[in-house]
């Protein structure tokens, strides 16, 4: 599956908000929101204009995206999924989003980014009850056990990421042992869970509901 590769730092100045794709480099002084809080290009300086109705709508769409680094067909066919299911279809695909084994992992501490997690994943470092999983869009459910394969406990890039996140809020729908480098899903993720990601997904279910 495809994914983005080019300058990150830009998308958080787009959306005028802190995304937090670059790991520990996001919680200093040098991120590009600190610096450099307008728009990338030419004519970021310029005035802003208001955003209003579908100008609103695509920036919350393209916003979330960017924190869960998913292309374009892909979160398409997330919402289509949650569409299909039972409740808020808002919801439902922020809880699908929030269950990506990617993200998992990431709320795990394991990585100190969604873009690190991911490849953690694809490198085959993570384990779902006991079995390599190495797709990172893996729909993780109620008792997965999620854990760093016994040959990478001792991956420098894991160990520096678990000491950087220690500190880190661990969601209530998880637990997570840090030292073990495993964690659990003892639950699904509820709306006030879902309200920490700090995006209006009632504005994406109006965009593509048009
Ligand atoms: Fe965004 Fe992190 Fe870059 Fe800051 S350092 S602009 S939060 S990616």
């Amino acid at each position: 599956m495809a994914r983005y590769i080019g300058p990150v730092c830009r998308l958080c100045r787009r959306e005028g908000v802190k995304l937090f794709l670059k790991g520990e480099r996001c919680h200093s002084e040098k991120c590009a929101i600190e610096r450099r809080n307008f728009p990338p290009g030419q004519h970021g300086r310029e005035r802003k204009p208001k955003l209003v109705g579908y100008g609103l709508q695509l920036r919350e769409k393209q916003k979330l995206k960017r924190i869960y680094g998913l292309q374009e067909r892909q979160f398409r066919n997330l919402f289509e999924k949650a569409a299909r299911m039972k409740g808020p279809t808002g919801e439902n695909l922020l809880s699908l989003l929030e269950r990506r084994l990617d993200n998992v992992v990431y709320r795990m501490g394991l990585g100190t980014s969604h873009a690190q997690c991911r490849q953690l994943v694809r490198h085959g470092h993570i384990t779902v009850n006991g079995r390599r999983v190495n797709i990172p869009s893996y729909l993780t459910r109620v008792n997965d056990v999620i854990e760093v394969h016994e040959k990478s406990r001792n991956n420098p890039t894991i160990l520096a990421a678990r000491d950087a996140t220690a500190h880190a809020p661990v969601p209530n729908w998880l637990e997570v042992d840090r030292e073990a480098m495993r964690g659990r899903v003892i639950a699904l993720p509820t709306r006030e869970d879902l309200m920490q990601v700090q995006v209006n997904e009632r504005l994406i279910v109006e965009l593509y509901s048009k």
